[in-house]
């Protein structure tokens, strides 16, 4: 796994925000909370968004927006499997980000 952490390439900052757009895919704008430059832009894959915390109803929500979503599969399974790739994903990430950036990440 190759990580990075994302920065504003006009001032460095790490202040970021995420703004999350939904119309025909599911967009993050990522825009720099110090001197508001535009820092990058992510297209989400369809069921491609996990939001840790949220409940199946609110998931099923979502994957109901999702108009390119699908698959015949049972949701509760999928819902099961994002949780859990999302949360292993993430403690992966967050290993990674240490050993590459040290303990304290920037
Ligand atoms: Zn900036």
């Amino acid at each position: 796994m190759d990580v990075y952490i994302q920065k504003c390439q006009n001032c460095n900052s790490r202040n970021l925000r995420n703004i999350l757009a939904r119309d025909d895919a599911q967009r993050v704008y990522v825009q720099c909370r110090d001197c508001e430059h535009f820092v990058a832009r992510y297209v989400l894959a369809t069921g491609g968004y996990f939001h840790e915390g949220r409940d199946y109803e609110s998931f099923l929500r979502t994957m109901m927006l999702d108009s390119g979503f699908s698959s015949g599969r049972d949701l509760k399974t999928v819902f099961k499997e994002v949780t859990e790739s999302s949360e292993i994903g993430f403690v992966d990430a967050i290993e990674h980000a240490k050993k590459k950036y040290g303990d304290e990440l920037p």
